[in-house]
């Protein structure tokens, strides 16, 4: 038995050599703190949010507090939470003034009869959700850019006991983006995607993966009967072929089978199954 699982990203991208050991060290504790949550028999929704929050506040990954700003100096946050078991999520674009649109993501999903909120009126809805209490708001003088140069965008994928599988993804956006711009990432299909059977969750140049939906390709490569490390490759082999372009992708199924695969420089990850000690991680270099 694999199981729980969780699988976890930092961005596949052109990494800088002296950050990508910083790149590790946040999956890792991301990582730890989404298994924690499964230890203590919280659900994989719960592992994973509380895993993205983890990288979305530490300020040193291109999420949250350590988003890359937008071409105004603003940041602009993408974020998006699956529920596999149901098919169901929830997902915000282009929010400015929070520190983890992930959490918002969740409450879009659980609290309203919508799936996806953007921009002013996405952060109307978040102080909603601070009102009824929901998840606590944090402090305004905590959401200045870090200062160390940004990782990349973040996600997971999370395989609890039960084989019910949730996965994320949360980002600033690519370098030097005009406002409004939107990438894959908060796109269901596109930035991630679950069901019952298996997840994924994409990193990489959005308008491209947008163009494939590749998070959902990949994990239709499993359903035609694949394994998970096949279809990760088939799915940046087809990215590649048709858009030219550099992703990375995470795959897990409901057994904690897990794959990934990417065509950038390198992609951090780290990855927990069934035990807490049996954690593994790396930098996953071209
Ligand atoms: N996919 C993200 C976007 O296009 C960026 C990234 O993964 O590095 O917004």
């Amino acid at each position: 038995m694999q199981l729980p699982l969780i699988v976890v990203h930092g961005g596949a991208g052109n990494w800088k050599d002296e950050r990508i050991p910083v790149g590790i060290e946040h999956v890792e504790k991301a990582a730890i703190a989404g298994f924690k949550v499964l230890e203590t028999s919280g659900s994989a929704l719960d592992a994973a949010e509380v895993c993205t929050s983890y990288m979305e506040s530490c300020g040193q990954l291109n999420a949250g507090r350590g988003a890359r700003p937008n071409s105004d100096g603003e940041l602009e946050l993408d974020a998006l939470i699956i529920d596999g078991s149901k098919l169901d999520f929830g997902a915000v674009g282009a929010v400015t003034g929070i520190v983890n649109p992930v959490s918002l993501a969740r409450y879009v999903m659980e609290k309203t009869d919508y799936k996806f909120f953007v921009g002013n009126n996405a952060k109307r809805v978040y102080d909603q959700m601070i009102a009824e209490g929901y998840r606590e708001e944090i402090a305004e003088g905590d959401l200045q850019p870090a200062d160390a140069p940004s990782g990349d965008t973040v996600g997971c994928i999370v395989v609890d006991s039960d084989g019910n599988i949730a996965a994320t993804s949360s980002t600033g956006g690519i370098k030097k983006k005009i406002p409004g711009r939107v990438g894959d990432s908060p796109v269901m299909g596109a930035g991630a995607f679950a069901n019952e059977i298996c997840g994924a969750s994409a990193t990489g140049w959005g308008e491209h993966i947008m163009r494939v939906v590749l998070s959902r390709m990949t994990v239709l490569y499993v359903e035609e009967g694949l394994d998970v490390t096949a279809a990760a490759h088939k799915g940046i082999k087809m990215f590649e072929e048709k858009t030219g372009s550099k992703a990375g992708i995470i795959v897990a199924d409901r057994s904690g089978n897990y794959g990934f695969s990417h065509n950038a420089k390198a992609m951090p990850l780290a990855i927990i199954s069934r035990e807490l000690k049996n954690m593994t991680s790396h930098a996953c270099r071209e």
